[in-house]
């Protein structure tokens, strides 16, 4: 068990009406240990969550010191120059055990295909050849410095630097640039182009370089954050992305799929993602009207506009309370949630009785769409919350005698709520797409307690702060942070876990 697990447990112990939660959290992860001796303590700790990957975060710097040791790994193996290396390496998409392979087989060919002459005797460097006339500018001058790759095909140095600015700046060429002799496919090697161009150039060469290394790497992908200039390095194959959903993080703090680059998704595998959003963009005329930011009140019918991510709305006018979601009254809340987040099989019945079988479709569509929107929308509004909640934190130490280190559990708390907002988002499109067998109770069961639990939390966050009652306000915003996360973990672990086991059955081609 983690920390984590042992305050959850501590701060509702005492608690009644939370037992049966406990009771549950214990069905999903903590099945067979429950002794709590130290060792299985840190067991707990060390093991692998299912719905977590390895990974390795890297700067340009390592970037490119890992490139410098591939090639001159494979230099030394094959007993060629370094340039040479670099260039078979980036023919082979930087996988070096094909390469080595290859070469063993057959050299020569491979040589060739990557458009390599090696000749180790050779350094490319600017000579001056009396009598030379270059074949491209037709200069004659006899101060002409002229180069030759190891095809032997000449040049003066003019017509180099010309044409691999014009290859690098304009085209954004680096690492297949062609002898200049029409025919020839020998590569210009780094050692060459370092020659040949100023600096600036150069430097662009590099990044280019650099740039490549990380795209044709299978397992390398730049995080895709704004500006962000940090690589994450995972093995998990484009081919097992039908059975894990590979989250990473960057030091920059942007978590996204290693997978496909999209944003954190899970639990929704990569095909999913792609097929929901593109179905959403098809569905965009009917999704826009979906989304529409205002709601008649049910009872005054008087406009409301949600104002934050909260999902207990009080109509200003006549203060009748109501869900946003199910437009329900808020009363019947308390007990019945499932109304809210599980589609209602028999009403889908009633409803293609009634009518023809696009529209049911089109309903249910709406259904799991409408919740999609709703986590996202309120997602952005819980985020427009870090500014109320740093002057809440302001006034907490005002009004209080709360440090600021204190007062940190509410911005964790709206951290912990955003990430589970997004991940309540894609259980939608997990839902949408997910065949309905003996496993999708549970999967439902799991999301509900996520969400019931994320809008208690959220409802806490916006609450108003009254001096007298900032201790009992701190301890509920903990024990619920604390479930919250909680809830996402065993969400997470579970669909995990059943992508793994080929548990969840799926209304559409996973393969494809
Ligand atoms: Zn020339
Ligand atoms: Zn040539
Ligand atoms: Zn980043
Ligand atoms: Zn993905
Ligand atoms: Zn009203
Ligand atoms: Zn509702």
């Amino acid at each position: 068990m983690s920390d984590e697990d042992l305050t959850f447990e501590d701060s509702y112990r005492d608690s009644d009406e939370d037992v049966e939660d406990v009771e549950d959290e214990d069905d999903y992860v903590d099945d067979d240990d429950t002794d709590l001796n130290f060792t299985d303590v840190v067991a707990e700790k060390d093991r692998k969550k299912n719905y977590e990957v390895d990974f390795i975060v890297h700067s340009i710097e390592g970037i490119v010191k890992n490139q410098d040791d591939e090639v001159t790994h494979v230099s030394n193996i094959l007993g060629i120059q370094k340039q040479h290396a670099a260039t078979l390496l980036r023919h082979f998409r930087w996988n070096k055990e094909r390469l080595i392979e290859r070469y063993m087989e057959d050299s020569t060919e491979v040589l060739n295909k990557a458009g390599v002459i090696t000749d180790n005797a050779r350094t490319p460097k600017f000579i001056k050849i009396p009598g030379f006339i270059c074949d491209i500018c037709c200069d004659d001058d006899k101060d002409l410095d002229t180069l030759a790759l190891s095809c032997g095909h000449r040049f003066c140095k003019n017509c180099y630097e010309h044409y691999l600015t014009q290859k690098i700046k304009e085209e954004g060429e680096s690492r297949r640039i062609l002898c200049m002799a029409s025919k020839c496919n020998v590569i210009v090697d780094e050692k060459t182009v370092e020659l040949a161009v100023n600096k600036d150039i150069h430097e662009r060469y590099r990044t280019l370089l650099n740039r490549t290394y990380v795209d044709d790497n299978e397992y390398l992908r730049w995080c895709p954050a704004p500006s962000c200039e940090y690589a994450i390095e995972c093995h998990v194959p484009q081919t097992s992305l039908t059975s894990i959903v590979p989250t990473v993080e960057c030091v920059c703090t942007h978590r996204f799929c290693f997978g496909c680059g999209f944003p954190d998704h899970q639990p929704s595998i990569c095909v999913l993602v792609k097929k929901w959003i593109k179905k959403c963009e098809d569905d965009s005329e009917t999704a826009n009207w979906i989304s529409a930011h205002t709601k008649e009140c049910g009872k005054c019918h008087s406009t409301i506009e949600k104002n934050g991510g909260c999902n207990h709305m009080t109509c200003r006018k006549c203060k009748y309370e109501f869900c946003w979601v199910c437009m329900g009254p808020w009363s019947e809340h308390g007990t019945s949630w499932y109304n809210c987040n599980r589609y209602d099989e028999k009403t889908s019945i009633d409803a293609r009785d009634q009518q023809a079988k696009s529209r049911a479709s089109l309903e249910r569509y709406l259904h799991y769409y409408n919740r999609f929107a709703n986590h996202e929308q309120s997602a952005k509004l819980d985020r427009e919350l870090y500014n109320k909640t740093e002057k809440k934190m302001e006034e907490m130490q005002q009004t209080s005698d709360l440090s600021w280190i204190e007062v940190q559990f509410l911005k964790k708390a709206v951290d912990i709520l955003v990430q589970c907002r997004m991940t309540l988002k894609w259980t939608y499109a997990f839902a949408f797409y997910l065949a309905r067998n003996n496993q999708t109770d549970i999967f439902e069961d799991n999301q509900r307690d996520l969400e019931m639990a994320v809008e208690q939390l959220s409802e806490l966050l916006e609450k108003p702060i009254e001096a007298e009652k900032i201790a009992e306000l701190k301890q509920q915003v903990l024990d619920k942070t604390v479930y919250v996360g909680s809830r996402r973990e065993v969400l997470l672990e579970d669909t995990a876990k059943g992508l793994l086991e080929s548990r969840w059955e799926f209304q559409v081609d996973i393969k494809s």
